[in-house]
Formats: C-alpha cells, sequence, structure tokens
C-alpha cells in the first residue's frame, strides 16, 4: 500500500478532511491501541464499553457530552449513525420527520430506512433555511399528514454552501409544536463552540471523522436525560430456550459502541478540540479573508453566503479559469495541475466551474499563499486581477 502524505507535503483544502485530520496525539494513541478489542483489558461488570474505566473511556463519555453541552453523549461510527439511532427510537413507518431541503443525504436514508416520511424545508431567496419556513413545514406536515412530525433535523451549516441556517429559530418553531429538535453538527462540532442544551436542541449530533480530528468512523451523539431514556434505552430481549437476558446493553447502539484505535483516537483529540474551538473566530477571519482575496479575479464568484461565517465556501470560476479551461489542451486539469505545482491539492480534480474549499486548520501565512496562488494563477493565463 502506498504511503498517504498528502497532509504532510500538500496545503489540504478539501473540505470534508480539514477537521478530520489527526492530532499527533490521536496517531499515537491509534498506533497503540490498534489491535482489534485493544480497550477491552479492562472490561468489568457490567460489561458494556462506554463504561470502562482503564483507558478512562467512561470518563471520556461524560466529558464529551459536557464539550457540547448535554447530558449524555455515545459515540457512533459516524454522524449518519447518530442521525440512525433517534430517528429509530422517534419514528415509526409512516410518522414523518421535518429537514431541510439542503439537509444531507444520509438523513433521508435514516428516515427511509424507518419507514417515515421526509418532509422537507426549503430556503429563502438568501439560501438560509429560516424558523418561519421550519414553522410552515410542521403546519404543512400537520395537513397532509393528519399528525404532527415526530422529529425536526436541522443542519446548522449546510454540506454544500456552509451557510449558517437559524438554528434558533427552528428550535422556537418546533418547540411550540412540542417536536424534538436533532441539532447536525457535522459541520460544527469540534470546530466551533457548540451548546445543544443552550440551543434548546434534544440531540446533538457531530462527526469525529469531519470535524473532531478523529479517524474513520467515528462521531458522536449527545442527548438530555429525557432523551436518554429514548435512545439509549436498554435491552429487554429474552432468549426463548436459553431464557438468557443482555443486561444493560443499548439497543440503538448494539451493544458496545466505538472500540480499539477509533475511541482512543477520539479521547486523544479531545484536548485539542476543547482548544481549538475557542479560535474559531480567527477560522472565519481566514476565511473572510481568502475569499476577499479570491474575488479580485475577475469573473469569480462565491456561491455561499457573505461575509463567510464558515470554512468551507463554494466558489464559482465559470467566468474565469474556466474559460481558460475551455482552450487549454488539459482542459481542466490546467487549473489542478497548477495547484498542485503550488504543492496546493484538494480542489475536485479537473474542476474549473464550481467547487468546494475549505481554508480550516491553515495558518494566517498558508491562507495568505493560498490566496497568493489564485491571483498568481490567474494572471499568468492573462485573467485580470482588481
Ligand atoms: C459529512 C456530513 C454528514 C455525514 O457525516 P458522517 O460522520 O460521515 O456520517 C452528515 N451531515 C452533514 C451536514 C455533513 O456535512
Amino acid at each position: 500500500m502506498e504511503t498517504r502524505s498528502r497532509e504532510e507535503l500538500y496545503i489540504n483544502v478539501q473540505p470534508i478532511q480539514a477537521a478530520g485530520r489527526l492530532t499527533a496525539d490521536a496517531m499515537k494513541a491509534m498506533i497503540s491501541y490498534g489491535d482489534g478489542y485493544s480497550v477491552c483489558d479492562f472490561c468489568l461488570k457490567p460489561f458494556r464499553l462506554d463504561k470502562i474505566k482503564k483507558p478512562a473511556i467512561e470518563e471520556f463519555h461524560f466529558e464529551l457530552a459536557k464539550f457540547v453541552g448535554m447530558d449524555e453523549a455515545r459515540t457512533v461510527p459516524g454522524a449518519r449513525r447518530g442521525f440512525q439511532a433517534v430517528v429509530s427510537s422517534l419514528v415509526n413507518k409512516g410518522d414523518s420527520v421535518v429537514l431541510q431541503a439542503v439537509g444531507h443525504y444520509t438523513e433521508f436514508l435514516a428516515i427511509e430506512q424507518a419507514g417515515g416520511i421526509a418532509h422537507e424545508v426549503p430556503i429563502n431567496t438568501s439560501g438560509i433555511t429560516t424558523g418561519d419556513a421550519v414553522a410552515q413545514t410542521i403546519e404543512k406536515a400537520r395537513k397532509k399528514d393528519g399528525k404532527l412530525p415526530k422529529l425536526v433535523i436541522f443542519d446548522h451549516f449546510d454540506y454544500t454552501n456552509a451557510n449558517e441556517h437559524d438554528i434558533k429559530g427552528a428550535v422556537k418553531a418546533a418547540k411550540e409544536f412540542g417536536i424534538p429538535v436533532l441539532y447536525n453538527g457535522a459541520y460544527t462540532v469540534g470546530i466551533k463552540p457548540v451548546d445543544g442544551k443552550a440551543l434548546g436542541v434534544d440531540f446533538v449530533v457531530g462527526s469525529g471523522h469531519k470535524s473532531m480530528a478523529s479517524p474513520a468512523p467515528s462521531g458522536v451523539l449527545a442527548t438530555t436525560k429525557e432523551g436518554a431514556k429514548k435512545v439509549f434505552r436498554t435491552t429487554k430481549i429474552e432468549g426463548d430456550v436459553s431464557g438468557r437476558k443482555f443486561g444493560i446493553k443499548e439497543v440503538e447502539m448494539l451493544g458496545c459502541t466505538l472500540m480499539g484505535a477509533n475511541i482512543v483516537a477520539m479521547m486523544a483529540s479531545l484536548p485539542t478540540l476543547r482548544e481549538r474551538v475557542k479560535h474559531w473566530d480567527a477560522e472565519v477571519k481566514n476565511s473572510n479573508y481568502f475569499v476577499n482575496e479570491f474575488l479580485r479575479v475577475d469573473g469569480n464568484k462565491v456561491v455561499s453566503e457573505c461575509p463567510r461565517k464558515h470554512c468551507l465556501t463554494k466558489v464559482d470560476c465559470t467566468e474565469s479559469f474556466d474559460k481558460i479551461a475551455q482552450k487549454h489542451k488539459d482542459h481542466g486539469y490546467f487549473f489542478t495541475h497548477e495547484l498542485d505545482s503550488r504543492g496546493i491539492t484538494g480542489i475536485f480534480p479537473g474542476a474549473t466551474r464550481s467547487f468546494k474549499m475549505s481554508t480550516y486548520g491553515l495558518t494566517e501565512s498558508q491562507v495568505k499563499y493560498l490566496a497568493e496562488a489564485f491571483v498568481e494563477i490567474a494572471r499568468k493565463h492573462s485573467l485580470e486581477v482588481h
């Protein structure tokens, strides 16, 4: 297998990779605990992985809940498994869920698996999901189905444009109907402060491999004491021949949660996450610096809302770099090569029309260098720079 050296050799602006990059501590922990059931050396009664005291997995779960401002937390193999656990617990066949038209596809699949119905909240002309639109969708769903939706799933920042959606408004709307809210923090938990209780949400889901400097698959599902009773309910089944019962194993978690390298890596990265979320403003500042420089190139456009409130930005170069690509022998790959030769990677290979990129985790001088590279490439190919 080839060694992957992208993070060492390049400035990598791939949005899904920027904040999942491991800390050195996480790497060390993974090497030490790479063997299968390595964390199970001291799995004592009542035999559940999140109760293990050595290594300090139990304590980590308290810390993780605190980190997102909730009462209880479990690790899950990806944010999507968090949605799945919540939807499976709250939604029966024929029940409905309200989610955004810009919601992540895994939310739709979680609803589909439970036999539920999806009611989408449209965005407004500025690309934002408002609280009012959530309220209207709930009303519409009630009329259509003759009953209220069982859950509202809300992405604070969507994965396409990373626009900030009105989470407070959404919570207010849902609460008026008494509907629980799942806060999808795949693009927030681990990079910006998230306080689920302050927001008034019932569930907080984060992605370990996207935003928590953790390996795949990993993630967090956190909830209130009330929510825990439903989603972290323990098994009741009994073997009809053996008469066996399974103690405090949790049904939605299928007993034990993240194991081995994945859990210890999450644990090792948590102190870094606690520290780095305090510097979110500086990250957003870098993002806006880049965007402003990027817009100096004649024809460049930003698809995401401006000024940026996130490091992920969708841009459009149809009127700039794509015009060069139309005439270039390498087509869109001319742009990929130009970036590559400057040590920049992570933009979809060959893309010159519309693509996503993220400045998350770059130092100030790296962001400057990145911006200069775009300007330089533009000048080299005779595009006007303002
Ligand atoms: C990436 C992403 C997900 C999926 O996260 P996984 O941890 O890979 O399951 C879900 N929702 C949003 C908004 C995302 O950006």
